[in-house]
């Protein structure tokens, strides 16, 4: 049953896929994983569109990803915080794109407190340089229009504590890197934005793939500068095909199969350190989740940044 947020739930925990092809294996991992540990946890579990990125984006993904979430027993809660981004076909779920007007208020109070600043550097000069920023146009005061926005890092966070890889430190240069916040396009940028919705979400813990863990340090950097309280992290396995080649929509993986969910299901949790029981091998989609939702125990995943599938 859907719950509708009434704010006395402690955990806030959510998934957060971009449209840019169906779910796959890989998305269907962190589906899975962000969702029991929310539900193990009697939290809520939001699902986000992130969008942000429109040219990415392919035709009917979104009603694909939540048509598959759906088949396979995960059904999300409708996050009051945010419910007045809401439009009539959105399926209870925010949406970047939604929220344009918002960032922009965040963008023009990071402006205000000179946190700003644009920058012409190409990819090409910047990699010439040696593949990180190092501040170059800071001090020239360039004009905004047409130009890459980025924002000063003053003190990078450089390490935390993620639940299942423990204290995770980053580089660092990585980690003071001035980030774009607004691209030359004039799209904001996932930093930037996935920071916001977190926290006007209020969601305590983010459950993702291991992909995203080295940009943490940047994202609690943000949360510092907006003065947030920041979530917790657990960053899951990601599904490789090969060292370092993740499943993913540019790669082609195939789309799940949402006709006949329970196969794939239980490779999901298998995969999550959660094999399934012979006996459960028949039962529903909805008896499987709740039967994992019961079994759910974050030391059970296998503390690898990568998975082969
Ligand atoms: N939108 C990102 C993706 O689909 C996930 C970002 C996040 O969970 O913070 O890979």
């Amino acid at each position: 049953m859907k719950i509708v947020d009434d704010m006395t739930s402690t955990y806030r925990g959510r998934f957060a896929p971009s449209p840019s092809g169906p779910l796959h294996f890989g998305s269907l991992v962190a589906a899975l994983g962000s969702y029991l540990q929310a539900k193990a946890n009697n939290g809520l579990w939001f699902v986000r569109i992130e969008d942000i990125d429109k040219p990415r984006e392919q035709a009917g993904a979104v009603n694909q990803i939540l048509d598959a979430l759906e088949a396979f027993g995960m059904h999300w809660d409708k996050d009051s915080n945010t419910s007045q981004f809401l439009l009539p076909n959105d399926r209870d779920c925010l949406v970047q794109t939604h929220r344009l007007e918002r960032y922009q208020q965040i963008f023009e109070q990071l402006c205000q407190q000179q946190h700003l600043y644009a920058c012409e550097c190409t990819r090409k000069q910047i990699k010439l340089a040696g593949g990180l920023y190092q501040g170059t146009c800071q001090n020239k005061q360039l004009a905004f229009d047409n130009q890459a926005i980025r924002l000063h890092i003053a003190e990078p966070v450089l390490e935390f504590e993620d639940l299942l890889f423990g204290k995770t430190r980053s580089n660092h240069d990585f980690a003071s890197e001035d980030v774009i916040v607004k691209r030359r396009d004039g799209l904001f940028a996932y930093q930037l934005v996935v920071v916001i919705d977190d926290i006007d979400q209020g969601i305590t813990e983010v459950v993702r793939g291991a992909d995203i863990l080295e940009l943490t340090t940047r994202q609690l950097s943000l949360y510092n500068l907006l003065g947030a309280q920041q979530p917790s992290y657990l960053h899951l396995p990601l599904a490789v095909t090969k060292p370092g080649f993740k499943l993913s929509k540019q790669n082609h993986a195939t789309g799940i199969n949402i006709n006949d969910p329970t196969p794939e299901l239980i490779s999901a949790l298998s995969f999550l350190g959660l094999p399934v029981e012979a006996d459960l091998a028949s039962a529903s989609v909805n008896e499987i989740i709740n039967w994992a939702t019961s079994k759910w125990n974050i030391n059970n995943i296998p503390k690898q940044t990568e998975l082969l599938v």
